[in-house]
């Protein structure tokens, strides 16, 4: 049985301790790390995704239309929240995807290192009516992969989607062949699909895929009982 802490890598190896004066005074600093290690016995998973992109590719509207179903047209720099929660069935597996998801501040590509910290799963996203949007793919995977320095960058789970598909032909400035041939170019190809959040076309398709692969995986997603886990990753993300 596995056991890990979501929020540093580096505590992953850490073993359950007995609740005794050492671990009430660690809990007092380290609160949820025993919390969670008291609490965790039956497993369900949960995988930390986060959506990366340009400001203004759709990355709210495809979070929100793939947890809530609902899209908006009214422009909202930030959902008011780091990210929704969605529970999904994956295989045998109860999966608690959480998406996080930028406040704006993707503009000035600076989105601290809480938001990289202990990501499963990354979601690059373009706009196939801007042409720069496409272009900035390569400068967020290499932010992603500096910031959140994963144990295997080569295999990590990166999905690639090209959104806004509805919009008009004469609009489109990136075509699926380009799209696809720089996804092939990486040292392990990554999966592409083209999105519309707003006619909800293959948004629920493409975070089931990044949640596969993140499961396939299997670095170190973070195990949670079943009865506290929602409640639980709130609380550990806060
Ligand atoms: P973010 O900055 O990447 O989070 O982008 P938003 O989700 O805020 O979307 C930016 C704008 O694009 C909003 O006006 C959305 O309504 C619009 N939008 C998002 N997804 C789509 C889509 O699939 N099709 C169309 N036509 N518009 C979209
Ligand atoms: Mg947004």
């Amino acid at each position: 049985q596995r056991q890990m802490c979501i929020r540093d890598r580096c505590c992953r190896r850490r073993r359950p301790s007995p609740v005794n004066s050492l671990s009430i005074s660690t809990s007092l600093l380290f609160p949820r790390h025993d919390f969670f290690f008291t609490m965790a016995h039956r497993q369900k998973v949960l995988l930390k995704v986060i959506v990366l992109g340009d400001s203004g590719v759709g990355k709210t509207s495809l979070m929100n239309q793939y947890v809530n179903r609902k899209f908006t047209n009214q422009y909202k720099a930030t959902i008011g929240a780091d990210f929704l929660t969605k529970e999904v069935m994956i295989e045998d597996k109860l999966v608690t995807m959480q998406i996080w998801d930028t406040a704006g501040q993707e503009r000035f590509q600076s989105l601290g290192v809480a938001f990289y910290r202990g990501a499963d799963a990354c979601v690059l996203v373009y706009d196939v009516t801007n042409e720069k949007s496409f272009r900035q793919l390569d400068s967020w995977r290499e932010e992603f992969l500096i910031q959140a320095m994963p144990r295997d960058p080569e295999n990590f789970p990166f999905i690639v989607l090209g959104n806004k598909i509805d919009k008009p032909q004469g609009e489109r400035r990136v075509g699926r062949a380009k799209a696809e041939q720089w996804c092939q170019e990486k040292s392990k190809p990554l999966p592409h699909f083209e999105t519309s959040a707003s006619a909800n076309t293959n948004v629920q398709q493409a975070f089931q895929k990044i949640a596969t692969m993140a499961l396939e995986q299997d670095d170190g997603y973070v195990l949670l009982e079943s009865a506290t886990s929602t409640a639980m990753c709130n609380w550990l993300a806060t």
